[in-house]
């Protein structure tokens, strides 16, 4: 039977079934039987009185026997009946609705009951079980319990595979044999067979570790096999041998220290300007670890070989500050220039001419960079900050342009995702903060006595003439609710909390002109407290905000707040950041203590991911991230030996010719990423 056969055509189901399938993401006999149970049950099946298992369920086989009805000393209707094994062990049936089964049933009748089997008063008893006529999928020793999505539960889905599974011999498998050996994993089929149907624990545990590691392997095969075509297309247009003499110079010039991180992502930077190929790289790197400045070196050894250099932010404020330091930073034979959304419509179309010509050696903008009569001269190197704020259409059009593409983020990455969403990228990490910089410190405050005391603190702070950043959650993503939100906690604070203190608030839906004079005015100590959303890119330095609280913390990810807290803690004072729990429970105390005890992005990122899992944070989807039944993304040992096989899978046979099976699983996963 052809696996791609539309269900509706094999089994016989309602429409309302087949509905919540599709939903499900479930439309052919290859999808239904590619749905994995989350877990099996143990239903030991027995005959002896002497072989059941207290407290667990049971699978029992026997004969029914003295059906009655009763009621409760409360008035509950039930049925009761005694239930005798081969060996004459008795038990007690109690139901509380009389199954459908039983309606016609005679006594006598042998049959299977499922459920747990307990003791009461001495006798052995069984509560609502299950009934089933024959032997089964219901009634073996382990049976597969599926993640349920009424109408489709467990019962349905066991019994629909069951009369698929035959099927399964047809898969085609997706790994090559010579790894299935080293590996010691179980074929597809059979992989298939046992995970819906499995003899014992385990056997299942060998057939789930078979389908993770193919989870992992399809996937990494499918980044690697973009790599390596990236490669091939993507030659180097510009490139050169950089001068370490001229780079030490530059050095010079700077008025700190690189931290060694810096000065090893430098060096990876420079190396790829070498190679045959582009330069595809991704830095991420803390707040404040001083992403801007390797970016800006970097920019320096490209325009003096007569090239252009793209800078682009995310936001306009952003933008701004960047094109603050560059003017300070690159010599000043150089152009630079600024291009946003509210440059004068004259002022831009003299950039772009400027641009057009080769007259401007860095420009420096947001997504005014990508409209499509921005034409450079000779765009050799596009930097792209805070490059997790850009969609992918955006980050493509910069690909296309031939130029080297570095992105900079300050999202932690944990590295199995990094190998697998960013995996046809090239990776630097600055793992280091510049000296002097004190770790704010951190405390969660739940409860309106320790919030009573956090805002008598913060109050201190103000009185001792630093400032305050205040976040609060964006709630809902419609205009309305967002100001509803940021208004009313700016006046809980500005009219409760600190009448004699000087509030402002900032929200996403303002005009960037506005936005931009806000953020101005706060740095300009105008303010002592600046409300504002969780949309907002507080990328400014404000050195003199020591203090920050974030409302609702539990709402965010782990790292997501220490990207926020990182906006303070900029220099040598001490810093504080309250984290406001807004329904204290204990997962998320848990949770959030993590942010008291680690400063470090990348270890809370791999915790939050460990906790909360892929879809929450990174929205499988949309992100790039395809989605795993088994296979745990953080499982850094599996991913990395289901890279190297990949790696010498390709080598092999880069276009997987010979692996026709693998071919089409990584082609399916392309479709399905959008890519
Ligand atoms: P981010 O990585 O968050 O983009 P920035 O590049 O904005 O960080 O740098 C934050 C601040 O740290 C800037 O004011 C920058 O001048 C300063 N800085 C960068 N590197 C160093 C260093 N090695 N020593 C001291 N200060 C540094
Ligand atoms: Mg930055």
């Amino acid at each position: 039977m052809n696996l791609t056969r539309p269900l509706a055509e094999v089994i016989r189901t309602t429409p309302s079934h087949l509905k919540k399938l599709k939903e499900m993401g479930i439309s052919t006999v290859e999808d239904l039987l590619s749905y994995y149970p989350k877990k099996i049950e143990s239903t030991h099946l027995t005959e002896q009185g002497a072989d059941i298992i207290m407290n667990e369920k049971n699978s029992l086989f026997g004969r029914i026997t003295h059906i009655r009805k009763e009621t409760t000393p409360r008035g509950k209707k039930m049925v009761k009946a005694a239930f005798s094994l081969a060996d004459e062990s008795l038990l007690e049936v109690v139901w509380f609705q009389v199954p459908y089964l039983l309606r016609n049933m005679r006594e006598e009748t042998s049959l299977f009951l499922v459920g747990k089997v307990q003791r009461n008063y001495g006798k052995l008893q069984i509560m609502n079980p299950e009934i089933h006529i024959a032997d089964n999928v219901h009634t073996d020793s382990f049976r597969p319990i599926y993640a349920e999505s009424p109408p489709i539960t467990s019962k349905w889905l066991r019994e629909k595979i069951q009369g698929l599974i035959l099927f399964a011999k047809d898969t085609p498998e997706t790994i090559p044999t010579e790894v299935l050996k080293a590996e010691n994993l179980f074929e597809k089929p059979k992989s298939l067979q046992v995970i819906h149907h499995p003899k014992s624990s385990e056997d299942w545990k060998q057939a789930r570790k078979r389908l993770a590691f193919e989870e992992l392997f399809i996937v990494q095969t499918s980044v690697l096999k973009k790599k390596m075509a990236a490669q091939e297309n993507h030659k180097n247009l510009y490139r050169f041998e950089f001068d370490p003499e001229l780079v030490k110079k530059d050095l010079e010039t700077i008025p700190f220290e690189l931290t060694f991180a810096q000065k090893r992502t430098l060096f990876q930077i420079l190396k790829d300007f070498e190679k045959p190929e582009r330069m595809h790289r991704l830095v991420q790197g803390d707040v404040g670890s001083g992403k801007t400045i390797v970016a800006f070196l970097a920019a320096l050894q490209v325009i003096r070989q007569g090239w252009q250099v793209a800078i682009m932010a995310p936001t306009e404020i952003l933008a701004k500050q960047h094109f603050a330091s560059a003017l300070k930073f690159f010599p000043e034979k150089y152009n630079i220039e600024l291009l946003t959304g509210s440059v004068p419509v004259s002022q831009k179309k003299k950039i772009k001419d400027n641009l057009r010509h080769g007259n401007i050696s860095v420009l420096i903008g947001t997504h005014a960079l990508l409209t499509e009569d921005t034409v450079f001269h000779q765009l050799a190197f596009a930097v792209i900050d805070e490059q997790h704020r850009f969609g992918v259409a955006q980050r493509a059009l910069l690909a296309e342009s031939g130029s080297h593409s570095l992105s900079m983020t300050a999202t932690p990455i944990p590295r199995t995702l990094a190998l697998t969403v960013y995996g046809d990228q090239d990776l630097g990490v600055i793992d280091e903060l510049p000296p002097g910089r004190k770790p704010p410190l951190t405390k969660i405050i739940a409860g309106p006595a320790p919030e009573r005391q956090a805002h008598l603190f913060l109050d201190d702070q103000i009185e001792k003439g630093f400032q305050i950043f205040w976040i609060c959650p964006l709630i809902d993503e419609s205009d309305k609710l967002e100001l509803k939100n940021v208004v009313q906690e700016y006046d809980r604070i500005a009219q409760e909390l600190f009448p004699k203190r000087r509030v402002i608030f900032l929200h996403g839906k303002m005009k960037s002109k506005e936005k931009d004079s806000i953020m101005e005015a706060f740095k300009n100590h105008e303010y002592d407290i600046l409300v504002s959303t969780s949309v907002i890119e507080v990328g400014v330095d404000i050195p003199n905000a020591t203090a920050m609280v974030i409302e609702n913390s539990e709402r965010f990810g782990l790292a997501q707040l220490h990207q926020f807290r990182g906006r303070i803690g900029r220099n040598d004072k001490a810093c504080y950041c309250f984290l406001m729990v807004g329904k204290p429970d204990d997962k998320n105390k848990e949770r959030l203590k993590t942010m008291e005890k680690s400063n470090n992005g990348l270890y809370l990122a791999e915790v939050d991911l460990k906790l909360r899992g892929m879809g929450e944070i990174y929205g499988s989807r949309q992100s790039g991230m395809p989605d795993l039944q088994y296979a745990d993304i953080t499982d850094t040992d599996l991913m990395m030996k289901a890279r190297e096989w990949a790696e010498k899978v390709l080598q092999k046979d880069p276009q997987l010719k010979g692996y026709p099976g693998l071919n089409r699983a990584v082609e399916k996963q392309d479709v399905y990423l959008g890519n």
